[in-house]
């Protein structure tokens, strides 16, 4: 078969999928995909799901192709020799890549912004002028190219700031992994981080460009939601826990662990983020020329002064996906479908009332060097009510070995956050691997919330 790639990016064919006997591809191969996986395998419709390149976990309940997410060309290949009828992307990478305009040319139905849509995540400056212009809450801040204008803004945030804390926070401009912001604690390290990024190329081409931002002070919230461009339905809320160690100490991390519903998340404070967030967010990029199509994450902070962003993803966050989706009851193919064909307004979308926690365990070092290669026991028969979540994990011989610095996300859902985090625990407790890290505290704010 021979594919060639062509650059019309005109108006999308809509091509219906089938009403049964679906063959999906999702790509990607951490947690959040093998949540996805697990979600999509219960949709009657569905008959075979493939992953690219998945995981040891993920090989167990669908059929893993060795394909990289980012690779483009190879997956089109891959989709139109299969005839694959949905494809579901996970990863920023390949959003940014234009995965999704690519198999948009074919008509072949994926479920993803398109690229020029995806820059919302891919460049914080865009998404920083594209909040300012459309009045949408966020920290105030300013983009450099240079070093000193630069070190200039960092000097007079801190001079503004009057309560204490850090005067700011820098980030990369492009994509990171979740690793290139700096929560400064002082001018001096707000320079230094400044400096590695525009100087020492810290995070390459991701930080020759860095946006400085005031630090905002509050509860972060983590929500989800569909949107077809148009309309947008929010999921449930989550919180996730950024820092490697307890009590959210040491650096940043993709993610350490997750929970839904977050209890400071009142339905007061969702009605205000859904009309000053994410329906100008969808209208914004409407105008734009950037219509936003699939799951638009936005990272919230509570602040005294309401919900600000600090930050947008073009796709399902992880770990949050992980709870968030053990709380779907509604078939997830019927969301995606009413997406593709613009009506996501008359889909309902139901969810659980349990909650769900999901606890990360990661590999000795993460989110440094790490450790790769050891072998994972206690991952057959978790308790019932638990996901064990695969991500950095690939099958060698007859056994589980770790492969990536997020290893498992053991996920679990019960009737209270309480019952979900001692579920999770409870399962913890069976997995084994050399040097395993996860943080104790997955939860505990929630629970002081409510206590
Ligand atoms: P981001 O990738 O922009 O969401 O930043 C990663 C993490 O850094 C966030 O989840 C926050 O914990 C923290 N952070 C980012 N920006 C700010 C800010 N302006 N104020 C306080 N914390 C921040």
């Amino acid at each position: 078969v021979c594919v060639t790639l062509n650059t019309n990016t005109g108006v999308v064919p809509l091509k219906k999928l089938k009403p049964n006997g679906l063959k999906v591809l999702v790509v990607g191969g951490g947690g959040r995909e093998h949540a996805l996986v697990w979600k999509l395998r219960q949709s009657p419709r569905v008959s075979e799901v493939y992953c690219a390149p998945g995981n040891a976990g993920i090989e167990k309940i669908a059929k893993c192709v060795n394909i990289k997410a980012d690779d483009v060309t190879g997956l089109l290949t891959f989709a139109w020799e299969k005839r694959i009828d949905l494809t579901v992307v996970g990863p920023e990478a390949p959003l940014s890549a234009g995965i999704v305009d690519v198999f948009n040319d074919h008509e072949m139905p994926i479920f993803g912004p398109t690229q020029k849509a995806a820059e919302i995540e891919g460049s914080k400056a865009f998404s920083k002028d594209l909040m300012q212009k459309y009045g949408i809450p966020t920290a105030s801040y300013g983009v450099f190219t240079e070093v000193e204008p630069a070190l200039a803004f960092v000097d007079e945030l801190a001079a503004r700031k009057t309560i204490a804390g850090s005067p700011c926070v820098v980030k990369a401009d492009g994509l990171a992994a979740g690793k290139g912001v700096i929560v400064a604690k002082d001018v001096t390290e707000a320079k230094e981080a400044v400096r590695s990024m525009l100087e020492g190329n810290a995070f390459g081409s991701a930080g020759s460009r860095v946006v400085i931002e005031e630090f905002m002070e509050g509860e972060e919230v983590s929500i989800l939601a569909f949107t077809d461009g148009d309309h947008v339905i929010p999921m449930v809320s989550a919180q996730d826990h950024k820092r490697i160690f307890d009590n959210d100490e040491g650096p940043n991390t993709g993610g350490m662990g997750a929970y839904s519903p977050a209890p400071v998340y009142t339905e007061e404070l969702a009605q205000q983020v859904q009309e000053s967030i994410l329906k100008p967010t969808v209208e914004a990029m409407k105008a734009e020329g950037r219509p936003y199509s699939g799951v638009l994450y936005a990272g919230l902070m509570i602040t005294a002064e309401g919900p600000k962003v600090l930050e947008y993803n073009a796709r399902f966050g992880d770990p949050e996906t992980q709870p968030v989706l053990m709380r779907l009851d509604t078939d997830l193919v019927d969301i995606i479908e009413a997406i593709l064909e613009k009506r996501l307004d008359q889909q309902a979308i139901s969810w659980s009332t349990d909650a769900a926690v999901c606890v990360v365990m990661s590999a000795k070092g993460y989110p440094g060097d790490y450790e790769k290669g050891n072998f994972i026991t206690g991952l057959d028969n978790p308790i019932a009510g638990v996901e064990v979540f695969h991500a950095g994990t690939a099958q060698k011989g007859d056994h589980v070995v770790t492969t990536g610095g997020r290893v498992l996300g053991v996920t679990a859902k019960a009737q209270g956050i309480r019952e979900a985090i001692e579920l999770a625990y409870r399962q913890v407790g069976n997995v084994c691997f050399d040097g395993a890290h996860y943080r104790k505290d997955i939860g505990r704010r929630a629970l002081e919330r409510l206590s």
